[in-house]
């Protein structure tokens, strides 16, 4: 009974980290004597979207830290130079290449014969399929993130989702098919890494409201008329150093919508309940205020690498040797209601999510479709915000969405948000 008792206990840590192995039970002179070996596992990490900048910084990481993680697999669009200098260094078994005309570029001089390339969109799905691996890193730009993610929870893959888009658009279904799967969703967007923090140990009942805080972006000082602000000015964040998307989504404060999107459904708490607040010097993530009144505030540097560290030790804690917060440098945090009439954006994902079904779908590609339009200097930046209205304001919505619905939506708003620009 107390043997049955004990192995019960070691074989239900909450662990992937390491094994208990039973080497030999012995009973003497009334006593049982347990021998056990502690296999420390190394976790088999996933990385889709390896040459972006989660990618990279959840390499420097895993670099950092070669006796707990290697890397099982890597994915890039067509950024193959520098896939190709991740291979040789973390020789992980398979990488998929999107883009194919790239891919058939990086099979003709890849010299890492031990490494299975796989070309197109699909090699996304098979990777996330494949035997022992550990953890997902979704770190792909946009939709592109949401079919692979649902074959890695159907796979029972634990997640860490850094494509927020994947949860804007498909958010009820992502959320119902991992809970069915028993799977996992662990959120590296700072804000909600931080509030899945603050959470741990509470009850859904018990939360009142959530707070996420947004640094404003690179145009929060700028004063006038924004609509003519170029590319090379929007793109300038004043405190998070990513990607192109992310960076102008930041500027118009979508990302900020599309965050409120993302906690609404990684944390069923109702738009109503989800606030936004200025918060420039980006040092507290979150608040997460409690049925009592009390608040938990997640305070930390602003560097992506704490939220990656987080997701790969979870349930663990890293020891990390990454700065650490100097209370004495900083002179004052403030904090400010956004301004929901210069950036509209925040206040159309509201209402996306909202009105619900497909629309936060057609919000989220509409918004590409004219970031993209934006990067490129085919419109100004005043009419990002436009062409996102008028396509919401054409569509109908599908009230609770199966995936196909979702991915209908997300084609007519490429294709009505495209003939609006
Ligand atoms: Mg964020």
């Amino acid at each position: 009974m107390a043997i049955s008792r004990l192995l019960l206990r070691f074989t239900h840590r909450n662990d992937t980290s390491c094994q208990f192995l039973i080497r030999e039970i012995r009973v003497i002179r009334g006593k049982v004597f347990i021998r056990v070996l502690l296999v420390v596992k190394m976790k088999n990490i996933v990385i889709l979207g390896s040459t972006g900048s989660i990618g990279q910084n959840t390499l420097s990481i895993i670099r950092q830290e070669p006796e707990n993680f290697q890397v099982a697999g890597l994915s890039a669009k067509s950024s193959i130079n520098l896939l190709e200098k991740q291979v040789e260094e973390f020789h992980p078994e398979t990488v998929v290449i999107t883009d194919e005309e790239a891919g058939e570029k990086f099979l003709l001089r890849s010299a890492a014969e031990k490494t299975e390339v796989i070309l197109g969109n699909e090699g996304l799905r098979q990777l996330v399929k494949k035997p022992g691996i550990d953890l997902v890193i979704i770190a792909l730009v946009g939709i592109a993130g949401l079919l692979p993610t649902l074959e890695a929870i159907e796979a029972r893959k634990t997640i860490a989702l850094a494509t927020k888009e994947v949860l804007v658009s498909a958010g009820s279904i992502i959320m119902s098919q991992a809970k069915k799967n028993k799977v996992e969703i662990l959120p590296i967007d700072s804000e909600h890494n931080s509030i899945f923090q603050a959470l741990r140990g509470h009850q859904e009942a018990e939360i009142r409201r959530i707070i996420l805080t947004a640094s404003g972006g690179s145009l929060r000082e700028v004063k006038g008329d924004l609509s003519d602000i170029k590319p090379s000015v929007a793109l300038r964040h004043p405190v998070w150093k990513m990607g192109k998307k992310i960076s102008i989504d930041s500027s118009t404060l979508m990302n900020k919508g599309l965050e409120v999107i993302e906690a609404h459904y990684l944390f069923g708490i109702a738009p109503s309940s989800i606030e936004v607040v200025i918060h420039k010097e980006s040092i507290a993530h979150s608040f997460v205020e409690f049925s009592d009144g009390f608040i938990l505030a997640t305070l930390a540097l602003p560097n992506m690498k704490l939220p990656l560290s987080y997701v790969l030790h979870y349930p663990e804690r890293a020891k990390s040797n990454l700065p650490k917060l100097n209370f004495s440098k900083i002179t004052k945090l403030s904090f400010e209601n956004p301004d929901f009439g210069r950036f509209p954006c925040l206040k159309y994902a509201y209402n996306a999510l909202n009105k619900g079904g497909t629309m936060p779908a057609v919000l989220n590609r509409a918004n590409e479709v004219a970031v993209e339009a934006f990067l490129k200097e085919r419109i100004n930046f005043g009419r990002i915000p436009e062409i996102i209205k008028k396509t919401m304001n054409l569509h109908q919505v599908t009230e609770e969405p199966n995936l196909e619905d979702i991915l209908a939506a997300d084609r007519w708003a490429e294709e009505k948000a495209g003939k609006l620009i």
